[in-house]
């Protein structure tokens, strides 16, 4: 019972590092596309990627960040500014909220900077475990699993965990694979999400994964076809 099981994670640690090895190539330059010069502006640009895209946030921030790019700065700043600040990125009285408490957090308590560590990070109100590993991996080059929404998808269909709490997730993951490949693993992941692997119709015939895939074909937009036919017909020339 004991060798079956570490035969099975041995087995799900060599998917994930196949998985790992074929999107990382798929998506040599995946990284992150928000905007910053700074962990703190990575962190606050972060908070307002929630449910909108990196483009509009990056367009927000372009000049939100000349008028306030310092904790001490938005910390002194009214809640109606950063509301009216925010607003196109969508949930903007949440993400005022969250960047001027997260703002006066790292002050009273920081100094100001922005802390390295996981538990620091995640202690930080408005900041949930993939605001926090996306600021470790990008900004300070550490390793983190991104528990981004595409992530967390993905890495259920392809059979990787069984979870659906972030934490449990993100754990699975740094069981399965090296820690040196976990932010570009993640990185690969969002990507993969984002042009193949949709949450209601996934492109399966166009994944460079469907042959590992458990989930490949499930999805109703391939019922009239059915796997076997759109093999075939992948394979003729
Ligand atoms: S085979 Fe389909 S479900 Fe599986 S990862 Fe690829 S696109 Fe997603």
């Amino acid at each position: 019972m004991v060798a079956a099981k570490r035969e099975s994670k041995a087995a799900l640690a060599a998917l994930a590092a196949e998985i790992c090895r074929r999107l990382t190539s798929e998506y040599p330059d995946a990284k992150c596309r928000l905007n910053h010069s700074s962990p703190f502006e990575l962190l606050v640009a972060t908070i307002l990627a929630a449910q909108c895209t990196d483009d509009k946030v990056n367009e927000v921030t372009a000049g939100f960040f000349k008028r306030a790019n310092t904790p001490e700065r938005i910390a002194r700043m009214r809640r109606s500014t950063l509301e009216a600040a925010f607003r196109s990125t969508g949930f903007f009285r949440n993400k005022a909220r969250s960047v001027h408490e997260m703002s006066k957090r790292l002050v009273k308590a920081y100094g100001g900077r922005v802390p390295r560590d996981m538990d620091d990070l995640v202690s930080l109100p408005g900041v949930a475990r993939k605001t926090a590993g996306v600021v470790r991996a990008t900004a300070f080059g550490r390793p983190a699993i991104i528990t981004d929404t595409h992530v967390m998808r993905l890495s259920r269909r392809m059979g990787l965990t069984k979870n659906k709490a972030p934490e449990k997730i993100e754990r699975d993951l740094m069981a399965l694979l090296p820690e040196e490949t976990w932010s570009e693993f993640s990185h690969a992941m969002l990507f993969h999400g984002r042009a193949v692997c949709d949450a209601r119709k996934p492109a399966c015939d166009r994944c460079v994964v469907e042959d590992l895939c458990p989930s490949a074909y499930r999805f109703p937009h391939f019922e009239k076809r059915g796997p076997s036919l759109l093999r075939e017909s992948r394979e003729k020339p």
